[in-house]
């Protein structure tokens, strides 16, 4: 069943736990993100990227796509994720992450995506409320929920880039979601995007909790989105460099912190560098068990790239010899069914740990129940 994000969030928030939302950029990962959804009965969340649709169309240098490259692959993998949903036995949304402009938002909700993000951060507070709302009136004609964002969130991820976070006003939050007709609110409040959050990370809950406050005492039924949220597993890190690679200074939002931003009122929670992390490290790792995928004609490529970018974690850069893999998952070799194995377990194994210690686990019936 593929629908819109209001049941998510709403149940999220009802039942006290938080939606994690994941980012896909290959056919694998929605198979492998159904998977441990299903098994572990959690309601799944997919994000597309405006950018990363454009490498799932076939785009290997995606951060140069323009809007006919996004186009692509938001048609590619709606239709793969809706000839899934139809299946599935858990309720999925499939969302648009950081869409920068209305004709990006557009040609995913054409696509057939359930949910989209405007993210208007970077303009002047009233033209963020422009291009919001004008999302939002196009939106909501077709039955597709909208998230906005107001305040900036520090940090790098694909093209979304800040270099200072500035907190978002709680009371301009309530104008925001007044004028705007939002129905989630992306809020800066700390997290930080990108793998590299530093070690000094300091959340600041109050202003979640001020948000929240505000909107219960008005009577405004709009669910809190949390950013820049990956955790950075360091046990992942450590296990990169001991097999090639060479990342530093990395540093995520503790799950601790996590969980008492769920109790403030953050009712989504977005997941990206985690499941890169736990990709490459698949394909590192696969490279040492098994070196005739080194060698191997059709996975070679993979791994002269691997050995070139040792401080990359971004699975779509040793994936960009494969690319029809990625837009047909078209594993054709024994060599590619390995890589597309490294990839499967890599994002079960970040979604699994997630699921647990967000709360979904067992609540796909509540979200069903919910429509
Ligand atoms: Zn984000």
């Amino acid at each position: 069943m593929l629908i819109n994000g209001n049941a998510f969030l709403k149940t999220a928030d009802k039942y006290h736990y938080a939606q994690g939302a994941f980012n896909v950029n290959t056919e694998e990962q929605v198979d492998a993100a159904i998977q441990i959804h299903e098994a572990l009965r959690a309601p799944l969340f997919l994000q597309g990227a405006q950018l990363g649709n454009a490498f799932i169309g076939g785009k290997a240098d995606f951060k140069n796509g323009n809007l006919d490259d996004i186009k692509k692959g938001a048609d590619l993998l709606a239709d793969y994720v809706a000839k899934k949903a139809e299946v599935a036995s858990i309720p999925i949304a499939l969302h648009l992450d950081h869409g920068l402009t209305f004709d990006v938002a557009k040609a995913c909700i054409d696509s057939g995506y359930t949910s989209v993000m405007i993210d208007g951060s970077a303009h002047e507070y009233e033209d963020n409320v422009e291009l919001t709302k004008k999302v939002v009136d196009y939106a909501h004609k077709y039955g597709v929920t909208v998230e906005g964002e107001l305040g900036t969130i520090a940090g790098v991820e694909d093209h979304v880039f800040a270099k200072n976070s500035s907190y978002t006003s709680p009371l301009q939050a309530l104008d925001f979601i007044n004028k705007t007709g939002v129905d989630s609110l992306a809020i800066s409040y700390g997290t930080k995007h990108g793998a590299n959050k530093g070690s000094d990370i300091k959340l600041r809950m109050q202003i979640v909790t001020a948000i929240k406050e505000i909107l219960l005492s008005e009577g405004i039924d709009v669910n809190l989105v949390s950013h820049g949220s990956s955790t950075i597993p360091q046990y992942i890190v450590e296990e990169i460099n001991n097999l090639g690679g060479n990342v530093n200074g990395t540093g995520g939002i503790p799950i601790e912190q996590l969980k008492v931003a769920i109790g403030c009122g953050i009712n989504k929670i977005n997941i990206d560098s985690d499941i890169r992390l736990a990709t490459t490290r698949n394909f590192r790792e696969l490279g040492k068990k098994n070196p005739e995928v080194v060698t191997d004609p059709s996975t070679a490529g993979i791994y002269k790239l691997l050995a070139e970018n040792e401080a990359d974690i971004d699975p779509r850069t040793f994936l960009a010899p494969v690319m029809n893999l990625v837009t047909e998952n078209k594993a054709d070799t024994p060599a590619l069914k390995e890589i597309n194995r490294a990839v499967n377990l890599g994002t079960q194994e970040i979604m699994g740990q997630l699921i647990v210690n967000f709360g979904m686990l067992g609540m796909a019936p509540k979200v069903m129940e919910f429509k």
